[in-house]
């Protein structure tokens, strides 16, 4: 939504492959994931896999109202121009209330630990999608154009539950700001805000997108918690949704 979204990632050498989780996605067939999770195909395994608890089992993950929402290639936001009301303003961006309340606090108690951090995105509105991904199509064409930016409609950013956070070392929004103490403190105790790691890495071919440490999504705080005892790694694995490597159409 914000120009700076554009120098930041325009900067970024590895943009390609590092925001295609924020909002962005992919889903040329060149892009499929190498790695070991690669086994899982892509309409499959996770789909018949049992969700990881109770909770999970009973979450509506289609409604984009719900905490429990699952967002991605294969399950768009429905409508696609949905705007989640109200919105709570934090640190210069956008989130559900629910979900600016418990960032707010878990900010606080990153700094309080003297670690730097900041968010560098939340919500995105359809059309702020719609303008982004025109413009790396415009940039690029519209194979490394789906590798770099989300369709619009299939950005979990647009569900006000998703945050993207930043340190300003160098690393923001690349893959070296896992090692960053801001990455490794969220990667670590988000849970206990009600917050996940969406994008982990070697999940490509479930979550349909690369690994991103700096990605988060609140699904609430005992969902979270169930989340972390579960052992399950992904949305799609917790809930039961089915992998989601490439888009429906
Ligand atoms: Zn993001």
């Amino acid at each position: 939504m914000r120009a700076d979204t554009f120098r930041v990632v325009s900067t970024a050498a590895l943009a390609g492959l590092l925001l295609v989780g924020c909002g962005t996605g992919t889903s040329s067939e060149s892009s499929a994931p190498t790695d070991a999770a690669s086994t899982t195909t892509s309409a499959g395994a996770p789909a018949s896999s049992a969700p990881s608890g109770a909770a999970a089992a009973d979450a509506d993950t289609t409604t984009a109202d719900s905490l429990d929402v699952v967002v991605n290639k294969q399950n768009p936001l429905d409508p696609a121009d949905y705007t989640p009301d109200p919105l709570v303003a934090i640190e210069g961006q956008q989130l559900r209330g629910d979900a600016a309340e418990a960032l707010e606090t878990m900010l606080e108690d990153m700094r309080a630990e003297d670690i730097t951090v900041s968010v560098t995105s939340a919500y995105r509105s359809y059309d702020t999608q719609v303008s982004t991904y025109d413009h790396w199509v415009q940039q690029n064409g519209q194979v490394t154009a789906d590798r770099i930016s989300a369709r619009p409609g299939y950005s979990e950013h647009q569900t006000g539950l998703a945050v993207d956070l930043a340190d300003g070392s160098g690393c923001d929004l690349q893959v070296c700001f896992s090692k960053t103490r801001a990455a490794q403190w969220a990667a670590d105790n988000a849970f206990e805000y009600g917050f996940v790691l969406r994008f982990p890495e070697g999940k490509e071919s479930i979550t349909g997108y690369a690994y991103e440490p700096w990605h988060f999504r609140y699904i609430g705080r005992d969902q979270a918690e169930q989340f972390h005892a579960s052992g399950a790694k992904t949305l799609e694995e917790f809930y039961g949704t089915g992998a989601a490597a490439d888009y429906i159409s």
